[in-house]
């Protein structure tokens, strides 16, 4: 109510100053052909029935600053029925703002209809949460107020195909050349609005080099509690694109520098207090941003199970100091961790699977005598849960030499692997890893 006076009193002077800067294609160097074929397809086909269409934010983003974009978002006048209508194979999907999927073979271009502003300025009020997040905002608008409601400047260009032109409304093309992240309006507003927004400022400044402005980077601090009032779900989304940006390391110290890790990443609080802990973590994420700069796959199962292994270690060995046997005791371990942070971080529970997997195969490593070696390495999750005891080493919490046997052990030829079979198999050893090993197969679920 207020808001709406003030902004009859004042006009829209709580709004952005948004003024068009068209730049041409001299300027900014972004040709046509660096365009994914299928977004071109979207544009062009847009276009020829009269419409307005653009590609818009993060690949134009991307694109201007040499980077090639991981997907591709148009933007367009038409509404969501007239795109369905125009491409055979599309989708109509979104509850809290409408949009069409296009699909050509492996590629989906989002295109999305012009939205307008969320604070009253259109024709629909957006609808707000107790703490002034916005639930629903599913009103259209003109290019400029699309431009407006995105998050961050250089988020928020539009880029015509067939122009080569850049539509620019709120300076963000001059932001990109100064390597600044800048929130559009006030940052506390739009903070409150959506949260996450504070982790998207981390995320995309690590991973395009630029520096968080000093207006938008000041509330962070005193605003991160209102992370807590976002869905789970949502927050699980973010810190997975989060982890898997090829920055991951970055992201994560610049998190704690700007105190947002509380309620994200709960178990980093106590983790990476212990020197041991922090240097695993760091580890895992650092391995994770160089397998994905070298376009190698990488399992998230694989991160969590690291992120969470110093807290199962800890609750594993407290178990098995109040009398547990040990692989009951990293049973009990796993299942309590799992369970907290399903609550916390929403970790989805198909990584379940792969987390305990890895976790439970870790003490079958210590084994090198007999045939469990070689029943280990026939694993299907061997070669995950090896490279997590490679970490472990490399982290000091297992000696390096276990982990240089097991790389040897699987290049080795098979006579060679006899020889290299511990010697101490004599009876007494044996019947007690017998034992062991039963136990271990029974808390692997690859050994169920
Ligand atoms: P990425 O490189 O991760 O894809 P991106 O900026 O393209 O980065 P997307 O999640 O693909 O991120 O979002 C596409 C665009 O939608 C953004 O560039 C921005 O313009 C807008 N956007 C995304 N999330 C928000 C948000 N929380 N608030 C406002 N605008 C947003
Ligand atoms: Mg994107």
């Amino acid at each position: 109510m207020i808001k709406k006076l003030l902004s009859k009193v004042f006009g829209r002077s709580a709004s952005p100053r948004a003024r068009l800067r068209i730049i041409p294609f001299d300027q900014h160097g972004v040709a046509r052909n660096r365009v994914s074929g299928s977004a071109l397809r979207v544009t062009s086909a847009l276009q020829a029935k009269g419409h307005a269409a653009f590609i818009v934010g993060g690949a134009v983003r991307d694109l201007a600053l040499g980077l090639e974009p991981k997907d591709y978002d148009v933007a367009t006048d038409a509404t969501p029925e007239e795109v369905h209508a125009l491409f055979r194979r599309s989708r109509i999907i979104g509850r809290r703002f409408r949009l069409v999927h296009v699909m050509f073979g492996p590629d989906t271009v989002e295109v999305s209809t012009f939205r307008g502003r969320a604070d009253g300025g259109g024709e629909g009020d957006a609808v707000r949460d107790e703490h002034g997040r916005i639930l629903r905002d599913n009103v259209f608008g003109s290019q400029e107020e699309d431009a407006i409601r995105r998050d961050f400047t250089v988020n928020a260009m539009f880029y015509n195909p067939a122009t080569q032109e850049i539509w620019d409304y709120l300076g963000g093309f001059a932001d990109l050349r100064a390597k600044r992240l800048r929130m559009i309006g006030d940052p506390v507003e739009r903070f409150r609005e959506d949260p996450v927004r504070m982790l998207r400022a981390v995320r995309l400044s690590s991973k395009l080099g630029l520096e968080i402005d000093s207006g938008t980077r000041a509330p962070i601090r005193t605003m991160s509690d209102l992370m807590q009032n976002v869905p789970a779900a949502r927050v699980f989304d973010e810190m997975l694109k989060l982890l898997l940006s090829g920055h991951a390391k970055e992201c994560v110290v610049r998190l704690r520098r700007e105190g947002l890790h509380h309620g994200l990443l709960p178990m980093l609080d106590v983790i990476l207090e212990q020197p041991l802990g922090e240097r695993f973590v760091m580890l895992a994420l650092e391995n994770t941003d160089q397998r994905i700069r070298e376009d190698k796959p990488v399992s998230p199962g694989f991160l969590f199970a690291a992120l969470l292994w110093h807290e199962v270690l800890a609750a594993w060995k407290g178990h098995e100091g109040r009398g547990m046997k040990p692989f009951p005791a990293l049973q009990r371990a796993m299942d309590e961790v799992l369970s907290v942070q399903e609550k916390k971080l929403a970790i989805p529970r198909r990584y379940d699977a792969v987390m305990r997997e890895i976790w439970s195969m870790q003490p079958r490593f210590e084994t090198r005598a007999g045939r469990r070696p070689f029943a280990l390495l026939e694993h299907p999750r061997f070669r995950a849960a090896y490279d997590f005891l490679v970490l472990r080493a490399q982290s000091g919490e297992q000696p390096a030499e276990l982990a240089a046997w097991w790389e040897r052990f699987q290049r080795a030829e098979p006579e060679e692997r006899n020889v290299m079979l511990q010697p101490d198999t004599g009876p007494r050893k044996r019947r007690r890893r017998r034992r062991s090993g039963a136990a271990a197969a029974a808390v692997s679920p690859g050994g169920q």
